[in-house]
């Protein structure tokens, strides 16, 4: 097991600082749970920022994981590009929530688990009902069926050109 890398937020914004890491997938528990296969892994990127009296995380985060296609439960490869914006408040702002979806606020902790809040976001950003575009479910399971399936399907293909 190794250390999962913990920042003091506060003086991470406060003096700009960056934190570049990549993370596979299967050390993720809660996202593992949703995937169709462990493979893969996520690049991140933490930058600290400072802007008008406030005190900001940036994060990025690329990379590539397999979720299960709710019409025909075959692995379905999704890409994760996001980037988002942190603000950093202290227990009594966290209270007042003015609901802005601009902006999302996690606590100023001095010890932030850096892996937790790169799962969070990853969990915030997956589609609710993951699936095949339109057409591609029959490819997707037939790839991976018998010899006889692809045999089929080379003729539903002959059949259409
Ligand atoms: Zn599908």
């Amino acid at each position: 097991m190794f250390a999962r890398p913990l920042i003091d937020s506060t003086e991470f914004a406060l003096n700009g600082r960056t934190l570049n890491g990549e993370i596979a997938v299967k050390e993720l528990p809660r996202l593992a749970e949703l995937l169709a296969r462990l493979d893969g892994s996520i690049r991140y990127t933490v930058r600290g920022m400072q802007t008008d009296g406030m005190l900001f995380l940036l994060m990025d985060l690329s990379g590539t994981c397999h979720l299960c296609c709710q019409r025909c439960l075959e692995d379905l490869t999704h890409s994760v590009d996001i980037s988002s914006r942190l603000q950093l408040l202290e227990g009594e702002d966290l209270t007042q929530d003015d609901d802005s979806d601009e902006v999302d606020g996690i606590e100023a902790s001095k010890e932030l688990d850096v892996l937790g809040l790169v799962e969070e976001e990853l969990l915030l950003s997956l589609p609710f009902a993951p699936r095949h575009d339109e057409g591609l479910c029959d490819l997707a399971s037939k790839s991976f069926g018998k010899a006889d399936d692809r045999f089929g399907m080379l003729a539903q293909l002959k059949n259409k050109f």
